[in-house]
């Protein structure tokens, strides 16, 4: 009895492990190694086969050079992945370490020996624009419509490895002095009569404590005192600004954003019509920020109240076992076959849970194509977020099994707007079964609420970052110089737009802007929209599943299963709506206000 009791507790501990041996044919750290020598042995191959012959191949041999490609892609994929996981998973590992970093440098020499492929497909398209509707390249058609979009605006290869070099010490240094600069400011905090000096990583750790106070003061530290840098925030981000729109013009982009929608697979009209359904729907952000004011007890919130648990929110814990029980069932409810998948997942042992010491922070799902599954890495500490995080990764391992199944490599690569899709429609699976299951009004209220907060920041809050930065380019172009005050009343004027006077902010978070790296990103501009096309997308799919029932069901696998290989707009239209059209996204809106009123009966 005893010891069964052990061996149980035993297999449990096991289980929150993962087992890579899976993707490797052997584990021996020199056969590691030597898969990653052949794969740059390989890639020399190719290019000595392909290098400046693409612009005269026939279509059966441009195919026979994309499929060559996708081979290459899956043969090596899982060392390569086999390296990177067990490195996150415990970074003090000596092996973990060594073989990290030789797969890194495999990885940048095979991507700089086949980065020629694009380039010269390009210029192959270029001259020939119907080899992408060619039905013997049926396959890649996708793919070389999007590679065809970005052609006009390649430079020659000269200017481009100008470019790359001049970029290292120019806009990529203003991003690393950024995120050095804000990773080694410390701030001075009284907690409980106690002097304590916090890293920034470390104090906004306080942002969501309970503790209503502590949680002002910390806001007040931490923005006051990136405040006093504005000099350095704002030399950053005009550097970066103004790099961008002088690239537009050499790559001749038509406007600042235009790059970021080639690279999305997306075009302007859907995301206006996606930013005009969110500013006439402020006014319902604003009726979930009033209830949650009367949660807490409060008139109105503050600032640092709009992402604060409710003081009434259960402490519930979540064990292992039980967490795999109610997200395999919340997905089993759903597709019977989407079920088996997540219930592979646990019984293969593709998710480590368990937390470590060198384990990297945060969660993630990484695709293994070529085992047509995937590897999911979280540190699980019990709390209902855990347990959303889970759902939410197992919503991206579903992606891939239904992707890899469908699709080459090619078409694998999915964008920021539809990448998000499964994970949320997961997480709303995750609470339409937590909901049923509740039995208090207080465990409903929670779950409500880290539903709605989570919407509300992603769809509203993210919005007022798409119009700061329209802002900043447009200040740009009048040419209006952006110091930190200027760049300070941008942002409060963007944040304004979506919170109106429905909440309280403290003077200082006219610093927020200073703090998100994204804004200091070398070449990724506009990077905001996709987080809301993706929450409020996923919010209009399961509106249409509870209209439609299971007839819905394959139209989201299908969806899903496409991977990259169409277009987000086209399909939005195969599930029968258009992106452009603000009625689809009002659906998603729709959804909201039905949680909302179910918080409202629940007061
Ligand atoms: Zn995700």
């Amino acid at each position: 009895m005893t010891f069964s009791v052990r061996s149980c507790l035993f297999m449990k501990q096991e289980e929150m492990v993962w087992d890579l041996s899976q993707l490797v044919a052997s584990t021996d750290p020199a056969d590691v190694q030597r898969s990653l020598e052949e794969m740059v042995a390989e890639a020399e191959k190719l290019r000595g086969v392909y290098h400046g012959k693409i612009g005269s191949l026939d279509t059966k041999h441009l195919l026979e050079l994309l499929e060559c490609r996708d081979t290459y892609t899956l043969r090596f994929e899982g060392a390569v992945k086999y390296c990177s996981l067990m490195y996150s998973a415990d970074s003090t590992n000596d092996i973990a370490k060594q073989l990290y970093g030789a797969a890194r440098t495999a990885v940048t020499k095979s991507e700089k020996l086949l980065a020629f492929v694009d380039i010269e497909v390009g210029k192959l398209l270029a001259e020939k624009p119907s080899l992408a509707t060619d039905p013997m390249l049926a396959e890649y058609k996708h793919y070389l419509e999007k590679l065809l979009r970005k052609v006009p605006h390649m430079l020659s290869e000269n200017e481009e490895q100008l470019i790359i070099v001049k970029d290292k010490n120019g806009i990529k240094a203003w991003e690393t002095l950024q995120s050095d600069w804000l990773s080694t400011r410390v701030f001075e905090i009284e907690i409980k009569g106690e002097k304590k000096t916090m890293t920034y990583g470390e104090i906004i750790g306080l942002f969501q404590n309970p503790d209503r106070e502590l949680r002002e003061k910390a806001n007040q530290i931490v923005y006051e005192g990136l405040g006093k840098d504005e000099i350095v925030w704002a030399s950053a981000l005009r550097s970066v600004c103004d790099d961008h729109m002088q690239m537009c013009k050499m790559r001749k982009y038509p406007s600042p954003m235009t790059q970021s929608l080639i690279d999305n697979d997306i075009d302007k009209q859907a995301v206006d019509s996606l930013l005009n359904t969110v500013l006439k729907n402020v006014r319902l952000y604003h009726r979930y920020l009033t209830l949650k004011a009367r949660l807490m007890g409060l008139k109105k919130l503050a600032n640092y109240d709009i992402r604060a648990p409710l003081p009434s929110a259960p402490e519930t814990e979540y064990q292992w076992e039980a967490a795999r029980k109610e997200v395999t069932e919340a997905y089993g409810e759903f597709d019977g076959e989407i079920g088996g998948w997540i219930e592979e997942m646990y019984t293969r042992r593709h998710i480590d849970g368990k937390v470590r010491k060198g384990k990297t922070s945060g969660a993630f799902c990484a695709s293994w194509l070529s085992g047509k599954s995937a590897y999911i890495l979280q540190s699980f500490n019990k709390r209902m977020g855990d347990l959303y995080t889970q759902a939410h990764e197992l919503g991206h391992a579903v992606h891939d099994y239904l992707a890899s199944r469908a699709q080459k490599p090619s078409n694998c690569e999915v964008g920021s707007c539809i990448a998000e899709v499964g994970s949320i429609f997961g997480e709303l699976l995750l609470t339409e079964k937590l909901l049923s299951q509740a039995k208090t009004r207080e465990e409903k209220q929670a779950i409500l609420a880290m539903i709605l907060d989570e919407f509300g920041i992603v769809t509203f809050q993210v919005s007022a970052r798409v119009f700061f930065e329209q802002s900043l380019y447009n200040t740009i172009e009048q040419g209006q110089f952006l110091d930190g005050e200027t760049v300070a009343e941008l942002w409060v004027a963007a944040r304004d737009k979506i919170y109106g006077d429905s909440v309280t902010w403290l003077e200082v978070m006219k610093w927020e802007w200073t703090m998100k790296p994204h804004y200091y990103m070398a070449n990724y501009r506009f990077y905001n929209y996709p987080y809301v096309f993706a929450q409020l997308f996923v919010f209009a799919l399961y509106k249409l599943y509870k209209e439609q029932g299971k007839a819905f069901v394959p139209k989201l696998k299908n969806l899903l299963a496409a991977g990259s290989s169409k277009s987000p707009r086209t399909l939005a239209i195969e599930v029968g709506f258009d992106i452009a059209d603000e009625k689809f996204w009002e659906k998603g809106m729709k959804q909201t206000e039905e949680f909302i009123n179910m918080l409202e009966e629940t007061m």
